[in-house]
């Protein structure tokens, strides 16, 4: 059995990402509408039936958009923290009381377990995860502002990294974005930047190699080339660039697909 993890669609105008096994699958964040989300699962093969339910890590719109329609529809249910339930209401709209399912503790989807942890960002309660199975480790740590240690702890020695490189300085500091919302995006509770995601990732791998998918870059501050190098060359003033392989999550669709064994 092999695991595939798929980011669907990253950025500001929608996150998803597809991670299953033959038995289970999940579905984490879900910010573009129903119908679109539905197509994307189509496309790397599986459906929305199949699914074993919905994670959310916070109550942004690019992160949940369409995770109330999807849960009714598929009477999928939704698990996310009880602040993020509170804040989220009302783009998630009515979602029958037995699908609602509070992120209190570790999830496990047969050979899917998936762990938590909070992130600094501007939303109540935002998480990133860890998801293990077997002796695999994926990590997902994106819309956070600051690394802090326990960060850089729960996500170390992972095989899959998706995070967060989210914006050039330069780039947004003469882009057209007003100055609240540079203050906001460059912030302790905004978003990481490309030397930012450099420095995470130097502390986050060990010496096995992995993969990584930078992930939700701006469209406005960011360009996926300078993205990569930047990452890129900060791993190698540290000499932690041998045996990765660095992948741009697409913005609009599925990205290529890994598969674990
Ligand atoms: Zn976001
Ligand atoms: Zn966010």
């Amino acid at each position: 059995m092999s695991l595939t993890v798929c980011p669907l669609a990253s950025g500001s105008s929608g996150n998803a990402i597809y991670i299953g096994d033959t038995q289970n699958k999940i579905l984490i964040d879900c910010g573009l509408s129903g119908k679109k989300t539905e197509e994307l699962l189509r496309s790397r093969g599986t459906s929305c039936a199949e699914l074993d339910g919905v994670i959310l890590t916070h109550e942004h719109s690019d992160h949940i958009r369409g995770a109330g329609v999807l849960a009714r529809r598929w009477k999928l249910p939704l698990f996310t923290r009880p602040g993020t339930w509170g804040a989220g209401g009302q783009i998630l709209d009515s979602i029958p009381s037995k699908q609602q399912k509070l992120l209190l503790s570790g999830l496990t989807f047969g050979k899917i377990e998936i762990d938590y942890f909070p992130l600094s960002h501007d939303a109540m309660e935002p998480v990133g995860l860890v998801i293990r199975w077997g002796k695999r480790q994926i990590s997902l740590v994106t819309d956070l502002g600051e690394i802090t240690p326990e960060v850089e702890e729960k996500i170390h020695g992972s095989d899959i990294f998706i995070v967060e490189a989210n914006h050039d300085p330069d780039m947004l500091a003469s882009g057209p974005y007003p100055y609240f919302l540079k203050k906001r995006v460059s912030g302790p509770q905004g978003h990481l930047s490309n030397d930012d995601c450099g420095l995470l990732l130097s502390r986050a791998l060990n010496e096995k190699p992995a993969r990584v998918y930078l992930a939700h870059l701006s469209e406005e501050n960011n360009d996926p080339q300078v993205a990569r190098l930047t990452v890129e060359n900060f791993l190698r003033s540290r000499g932690r660039d041998s045996g990765l392989e660095i992948e741009i999550a697409k913005r609009y669709c599925a990205s290529l697909p890994i598969k674990l064994l």
